[in-house]
């Protein structure tokens, strides 16, 4: 099972990623996650477009994914979650996975208004350590400003500054919503409402992955 998950910026992918990559036991592929921590390594190349709601250049990007995607890990399937993200990206996937003997199954596109995007990511945290995420709303910490699992300090996203939301969503809307058509046009994307609980988006995303992917 080969999966994009896509949307807009605090959509919900990454939540939703996790959860179907326990379900099905296949590896979830964030491209933010991999700069993020890249970034915390030292690499500050990236900081100029990440921590500025820019695109990272599709040529990093994509040597990025193939590189992850040749690796045995990802041969039983794998879950894309914030790639690709411009229409050169998924040109390059569609080659890339064309040479492994491979094709994208399905794209979920996550949907939901503006407001509760931008209400979402004004809540975020994220643990400065582990990078579990929790919604000063919604999924609240025990403890305030706590990570549950390993006790670390909640941070706030760079990116999640009100401004470079905006930013974020501008970029989203210019270069990355194309590919909802690309998408629609190879009969691969079907929408899924994005604004209930994450339960219920994951109970909906399965349903939708067992009527259009048959099982083995
Ligand atoms: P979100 O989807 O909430 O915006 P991500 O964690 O997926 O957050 O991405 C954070 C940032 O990482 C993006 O704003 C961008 O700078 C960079 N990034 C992630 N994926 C890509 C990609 N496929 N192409 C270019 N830049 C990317």
């Amino acid at each position: 099972m080969q999966l994009v998950i896509f949307g807009p910026p605090g959509v919900g992918k990454g939540t939703l990623s996790d959860s179907l990559a326990e379900k099905y036991k296949i590896p979830h592929i964030s491209t933010g996650d991999i700069f993020r921590s890249e970034i915390k390594s030292g690499n500050s190349e990236l900081i100029q477009y990440v921590e500025k709601g820019l695109l990272v250049p599709d040529m990093i990007v994509n040597k990025v994914i193939e590189n992850a995607l040749k690796q045995d890990a990802y041969k039983n399937g794998f879950i894309l979650d914030g790639y690709p993200r411009t229409t050169e990206q998924a040109e390059f996937l569609e080659n890339v996975l064309w040479k492994l003997k491979k094709k994208i199954n399905l794209v979920l596109n996550l949907v939901a208004p503006e407001e509760a995007i931008v209400e979402r990511l004004s809540a975020r945290r994220n643990c400065s350590k582990c990078g579990a995420v929790y919604n000063l709303v919604t999924m609240k910490p025990k403890k305030k400003d706590t990570c549950d699992s390993c006790g670390s300090a909640l941070a706030q996203r760079k990116d999640d500054a009100p401004e470079t939301v905006k930013k974020r969503i501008h970029v989203y809307q210019q270069e990355t919503s194309p590919l909802i058509d690309y998408y629609k046009k190879k009969k691969l994307l079907v929408d899924v409402d994005a604004l209930p609980k994450p339960k219920e988006v994951f109970n909906e995303a399965v349903k939708v992955i067992e009527a259009r992917i048959p099982k083995k």
